[in-house]
């Protein structure tokens, strides 16, 4: 009786579903075909529960955001504390309040190097529009009126406002009419970088942008020494670097941030997802101690850009102590020993399946790449992360699956709250699931 509530609970929800609500990246057939796959009601810890009845882990914290863990109620005390108090201020011209100022210092003292100040978004794609417009303003304040050019990396995910989408490296994401102009893409070698920068004429490029580590493109590292090159590159050219921090910021890889990861200190750093774990939504461009210096030196009139919810109250109380539970609970710490349990969960992996032509990420970022017969480089035929991903649900686990271009890639990103049994019981889902995939 129970389950027949709960499920006719689920149809009643998800005929609505299909009528009213839009979902964001998804196929509108597929959505009137299939209907809502789970709707969620719940969740704790790694795990989220479906209105079915069903926990399931989630894999990839959602979109690699919810980084400490569903069903924190002191998240939402802060939000219910900060709303009770002041839900809403204006932050425009030299209007401010508490929460925001705090959260600009407490952002500053994680920070490597001399990044120093914070404008905050509603999340990642603002944040990277906002570099955008910034580091151009800043070219033409400097009088280099022909510096607008942003470099990207291909495969690179960058959001999907106009400006964001454009700078994405993955066609797909670009796949629509008239996109903003001056984004070029280059390969992952630096010399691609070099070329590119020699063909176009360094003073018609205002900066270069880059994920540590590509997300969305299949959890791709760079190579060896590249963001110190990158670096190097930058400087001799005048170009301003930007790390797209969305998804490494905060912990992910094991580090405060990605880019620590590889000895380069960017002059801008985007941020958002884990700031707040998703729990509010926020994100932010941090400038460095000289950009800001310069930007005060150099500007006359008002900058015309703001969000109205450019430090949002509740968002930035909500982020304050997303940031100080993954201090006091040294979440960072949990990332990097379970992170290595996991890359050696899937080393172990790859040593029983022939399949597995590769395996990588850091901290708790991994991915799996498949292939048909890694000594010939085949392809499978359908995509065999999509049918892995499937069957991994049967049992209770919630991955992505990543497809470009010959990549046939298993991603995960599990909640920095993670345990060693439950990292084993991943594994042994990936494990299980591939064998059974196989077999069929
Ligand atoms: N940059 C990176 C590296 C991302 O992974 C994402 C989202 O996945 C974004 C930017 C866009 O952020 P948002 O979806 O909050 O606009």
């Amino acid at each position: 009786k129970k389950n027949e509530d709960l499920q006719s609970k689920y149809e009643e929800l998800a005929a609505i579903d299909k009528r009213h609500f839009m979902h964001p990246t998804t196929s509108f057939k597929q959505q009137q075909e299939q209907g809502p796959k789970f709707i969620f009601t719940e969740g704790k810890g790694i795990y989220l529960k479906d209105i079915r009845g069903n926990w399931i882990i989630d894999g990839l914290s959602s979109l690699w955001n919810v980084n400490i863990g569903h069903g924190r109620p002191e998240l939402g005390i802060a939000a219910m504390e900060q709303m009770k108090k002041l839900a809403f201020s204006s932050t425009f011209a030299t209007n401010s309040h508490e929460p925001v100022i705090r959260l600009s210092e407490k952002v500053a003292e994680m920070m490597p190097g001399d990044l120093s100040m914070t404008f905050f978004t509603s999340g990642g794609s603002e944040a990277n529009d906002t570099a955008f417009k910034t580091v151009r303003h800043y070219w033409e304040l400097k009088g280099c009126f022909g510096k607008k050019k942003i470099i990207s990396r291909k495969k690179s995910y960058h959001g999907v406002s106009v400006g964001a989408s454009s700078a994405t490296g993955l066609p797909a994401f670009r796949a629509f009419p008239s996109l903003a102009p001056d984004f070029y893409y280059v390969d992952s070698q630096i010399e691609s970088l070099k070329n590119l920068i020699k063909e176009e004429g360094a003073d018609t490029i205002a900066a270069f942008i880059s994920e540590p580590i590509q997300g969305s493109g299949g959890v791709n590292l760079p190579p060896e020494n590249y963001f110190k090159e990158v670096r190097e590159i930058c400087d001799q050219n005048n170009i301003l670097f930007i790390a797209d921090e969305v998804i490494t910021g905060f912990g992910r890889t094991g580090k405060n941030f990605g880019m620590e990861n590889f000895d380069a200190v960017p002059d801008i750093m985007v941020i958002a997802k884990g700031i707040s774990s998703g729990y509010a939504p926020i994100g932010g461009m941090v400038i460095s101690e000289k950009l800001k210096n310069e930007l005060i030196e150099l500007s006359e009139g008002v900058f015309m850009h703001g969000y109205t919810y450019s430090g949002h109250p509740m968002c930035c109380a909500v982020a304050l102590k997303n940031l100080e539970i993954i201090e006091e609970e040294n979440l960072i710490g949990n990332v990097r020993n379970m992170g290595d349990k996991m890359q050696e969960g899937f080393k172990w992996l790859k040593d029983r399946h022939e399949v597995i032509s590769d395996v990588r990420g850091m901290g708790l970022l991994g991915a799996i790449e498949l292939m048909k017969d890694k000594d010939t480089n085949t392809s499978f035929e359908q995509p065999l992360s999509v049918k892995v991903v499937e069957e991994a649900l049967n049992h209770g686990l919630l991955g992505r699956s990543i497809i470009y271009e010959g990549q046939d890639t298993l991603a995960f990103a599990p909640p920095f709250c993670i345990n060693k049994e439950q990292v084993e019981k991943i594994i042994s889902i990936i494990d299980t699931s591939l064998t059974k995939v196989l077999k069929g």
